[in-house]
């Protein structure tokens, strides 16, 4: 039996009866949502930091080889001709690779709403993020070896500026007189995937290593479906753990919409049923 069962059990048992009227009124009137227990972990388990802190910390390591090696890139596809003798950047995805944007999926889910650009920008303009566990840390570190440190992100440029303020409040490098807050669409090409900001950067740097959340982070090809982005995943397996770094973010991202193939049209009971049919269950046997 698993351990979860036997704690319900016994929670139930402990509290009794008589207590449980009390325990449903301090529960949020919001709808039951598919993102509680991602968020849940995202914001309290002590896993979730204990996770981040453990990817960060190879961070260090893989950055030290990195440094040492002038055949190294973490952008094969971007890195083109004698990059070798660059000086040395990382890229970092923001949202929920450096930045804990817990409580705004939390809302959503207390107040039985979903992501609008509109109260995202609220959110970001009210500074409640909180660094992801070792990024400070391990930001701070590349930059005492004179390692660049460049954020690639899909905030807005209307939302640079608080969330750069942020950022300096936290004590995350921001690049000294170069642009390092590299926002989407701040340039014309610069889109929502994120290669040409890659290669931007790529210009004039060797780039050592890259972090993310979410696989687009890495590689452009990240918006097919279940199957098409395990294969691009396999065709890319060796860079994780090595220049490719990624934290764990089960609240939101591209595998999300992958089993519906990003049709974000479709009704939600629609798209519920896609991901369903998208697990692999046990037959019971
Ligand atoms: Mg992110």
């Amino acid at each position: 039996m698993r351990s979860g069962y036997c704690g319900r059990w016994a929670l139930f048992t402990a509290i009794g009866l008589a207590a449980l009227p009390a325990l449903a009124a301090d529960l949020p009137d919001a709808m039951p949502d598919d993102n509680l227990n991602a968020v849940l972990w995202d914001q309290t388990s002590v896993e979730a930091q204990a996770n981040a802190l453990g990817a960060y910390a190879l961070g260090r390591i893989r950055l030290d080889e990195a440094l040492a090696d002038k055949t190294w890139t973490a952008a094969p596809v971007e890195q083109t001709g004698n990059f070798q003798d660059f000086p040395p950047a990382i890229i970092l995805d923001v949202d929920d690779t450096i930045l804990n944007t817990s409580p705004y999926q939390a809302r959503n889910i207390t107040t039985g709403t979903s992501f609008k650009p509109e109260t995202w920008t609220q959110y970001v303009n009210a500074q409640q993020d909180k660094p992801i566990p070792g990024a400070v840390e391990f930001t701070q570190y590349a930059a005492s070896k004179g390692v660049k440190v460049f954020y690639v992100t899909n905030r807005t440029a209307d939302e640079e500026g608080p969330t750069v303020e942020e950022m300096k409040h936290f004590g995350f490098p921001m690049g000294d007189n170069v642009d390092t807050f590299l926002s989407a669409k701040e340039q014309p090409d610069w889109g929502s995937a994120k290669g040409t900001r890659r290669a931007f950067i790529a210009k004039n740097y060797r780039i050592l290593l890259m972090f993310g959340d979410n696989f687009g982070d890495f590689t452009d090809d990240y918006k097919g479906t279940v199957e098409e982005r395990q294969k691009v995943f396999e065709a890319n397996k060796a860079h994780f753990g090595h220049d490719w770094i990624a934290i764990a973010n089960p609240t939101y991202g591209s595998f999300e919409s992958a089993p519906y193939k990003g049709d974000y049209k479709l009704p939600p009971e629609e798209q519920r049923r896609m991901k369903q049919n998208a697990l692999t269950p046990w037959d019971g046997k």
